[in-house]
């Protein structure tokens, strides 16, 4: 039976159960639904997703809400896993520092199998921006509108609806032997703040990290390459390598805008890598020459290619399908590395 057949079946057997909703459990993600959600964490209303902020609490209300509609289950007692940061770049009197709350949140879907079931992905991704950017005040010398709202569609509604999307899909598939959390940081913008709390809180649990692929400003396409996507800390391990041979074709590939710019060591993944020691890399499309807008007010949902976003999405899945079975560990650190 190829798997196209197999999903069509599943597809099916939801359909069947009418309280469902059949378009969130889908078995391919369509760029419709990853518009949707982009769009919807991306708004003004939303405010830009600060940490701390009232903005961020609804981004997080309804991330839970789509892990609860796609069945996933919270890993700790509730969705949200709790933190304080202290900012000391600003507050409300411009100076000193201050304690601000802030809350992961963290789906999970516990492996089939016995034994495997103990070894964990962690699928993640930043859900925080910073809020309020530098407004573009002046164009040709007139007072243009203020727009000083940085609504992070790129970074990172575009990596948080690819977590989204990916609990979605396991959680009806229910094929991983593997247990997988789905784990949406805040802070990431205040120095990795969320993944650093969440890291340490499982390590001092004694969890078993195999992987953790952080999906990090997947909005655009690369430009003038052979491959979807590159590798953060490309050659630290054989992730790359084994997700192309998992996935059947040329996937994910090398970034020279990666290695230059340390970017492994400046999302998420590096605070799992820092934490278990295990192969924790970056996916990205962003490699700072194909969109202008890194932290910029115009990070705006109406610039992400949602065609390619859900191409890239349905390319991955089977990948770490394949990872989440094989009865080994295949994916190691490498002996040699560098920082790329
Ligand atoms: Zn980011």
């Amino acid at each position: 039976m190829n798997k196209i057949f197999v999903l069509a079946i599943l597809v099916l057997v939801y359909n069947c159960k009418s309280s469902v909703n059949t378009e969130a459990i889908s078995k391919t993600i369509t760029s419709n639904q990853i518009e949707e959600m982009v769009k919807f964490l991306a708004s003004d209303d939303i405010q830009g997703r600060r940490a701390g902020s009232e903005g961020i609490d609804k981004a997080a209300t309804y991330i839970e809400n789509q892990f609860k509609f796609f069945g996933v289950k919270p890993y700790f007692e509730t969705f949200r896993d709790n933190f304080k940061f202290e900012n000391t770049k600003f507050n409300s009197n411009g100076k000193g520092s201050e304690y601000v709350d802030a809350f992961n949140v963290v789906g999970f879907i516990e492996g089939s199998d016995p034994e495997l079931k103990k070894e964990i992905i962690v699928l993640g991704a930043h859900y925080d921006h910073i809020g309020i950017g530098e407004s573009i005040k002046k164009y040709g010398g007139t007072l243009m509108e203020n727009d000083s709202l940085a609504n992070g569609a790129n970074d990172n509604a575009s990596g948080t609806s690819a977590v989204l999307a990916m609990a979605n899909y396991f959680a009806v598939k229910k094929n991983n032997k593997r247990s997988i959390m789905f784990a949406l940081f805040s802070a990431e913008e205040w120095g990795l703040k969320g993944s650093r709390h969440l890291a340490k809180k499982l390590k001092e649990s004694n969890l078993d990290v195999y992987t953790m692929i952080n999906f990090e400003m997947i909005g655009v396409p690369l430009n003038d390459r052979d491959y979807l996507a590159f590798v953060s800390g490309y050659d630290r391990s054989n992730m790359a390598v084994k997700l192309n041979e998992y996935a059947g074709h040329k996937l994910v590939g090398f970034s020279e805008v990666s290695k230059k710019y340390q970017l492994f060591k400046r999302s998420d993944n590096y605070s799992f890598y820092e934490a278990f020691g295990a192969p924790c890399q970056s996916i990205s499309s962003c490699d700072l020459s194909n969109f202008d807008y890194y932290h910029h007010v115009s990070d705006e949902s109406e610039l992400m290619d949602y065609e390619f976003m859900s191409n890239l999405i349905n390319s991955i899945i089977p990948a770490i399908e394949e990872m989440s079975n094989t009865l080994e560990k295949e994916i190691v650190m490498n002996q040699a590395q560098s920082d790329g």
